[in-house]
């Protein structure tokens, strides 16, 4: 258990990340789908699957968001015992299964943040083509989304690349160098691993994470 200043520390660290990954993160690509906010949304956060643009402050400013927006739904149930994420998988039709089964996957793995399809959601997920594969991003203001490559999501276990970047919502970075057994490994392992779960560590990081009132304290000290 840290102590609450420790935390704190590491949410000032997380700003610095933000200010870093807005000079760095490139712009959306034009076969990015019209629903899909567009070029001109300053993107803080920014990371594929395979590994070409790996960015941890880029993959902290994303969970910063999607924790600042899960956080003022919080402040307004201040008794709840886990936090609740709310996503859209209106504009990723073609991956209704796979968004479902990530869903399951990570409610069965972690109990301190729960996933849950719904309207007024704090992140969605998109579909298109993409040269450069599935990513997870962020306007870096409470909103993100994740969007799904066609032609990745045939190479790669669909479900595996769903829940990797499902997993950065949560707030886990990725280590592409780890085995097939750890999910943020993402595309490293290749494209013979079909593993969607999340291992043991990760599990215990998420529910570090999102472990009661963390959320909040967040959004305090950021806003
Ligand atoms: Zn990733």
């Amino acid at each position: 258990m840290r102590h609450p200043r420790t935390v704190m520390s590491a949410v000032v660290g997380l700003g610095f990340g933000l200010a870093a990954a807005l000079g760095t993160a490139p712009a959306i690509a034009s076969s990015a789908p019209a629903a899909a906010p567009t070029a001109s949304d300053a993107r803080a956060g920014y990371t594929t699957y395979a590994g070409s643009h790996e960015n941890a402050a880029a993959n902290k400013a994303f969970f910063e968001a999607v924790a600042k927006s899960v956080a003022k739904k919080q402040a307004a149930n201040p008794g709840a015992q886990s936090v609740t994420v709310v996503y859209s998988a209106a504009n990723a039709p073609s991956f209704r299964s796979q968004i479902a089964s990530s869903a399951q996957i990570w409610n069965s793995s972690v109990s301190n943040v729960r996933l849950q399809e719904g309207s007024n959601a704090d992140f969605t997920y998109y579909e298109g083509n993409d040269s450069r594969g599935s990513y997870a991003s962020t306007d870096g203001h409470g909103n993100g989304y994740i969007f799904l490559d066609y032609a990745q999501n045939q190479q790669y276990n669909s479900t595996r690349v769903t829940a990797h970047e499902t997993g950065h919502v949560l707030g886990l970075p990725d280590h592409y160098s780890g085995p097939c057994s750890e999910l943020m490994s993402g595309g490293g392992p290749g494209t013979s691993c079909t593993n969607p779960y999340p291992n043991a560590n990760e599990r215990s990081q998420v529910n570090y994470l999102w472990q009661f009132g963390f959320a909040a304290s967040l959004a305090r000290s950021t806003s």
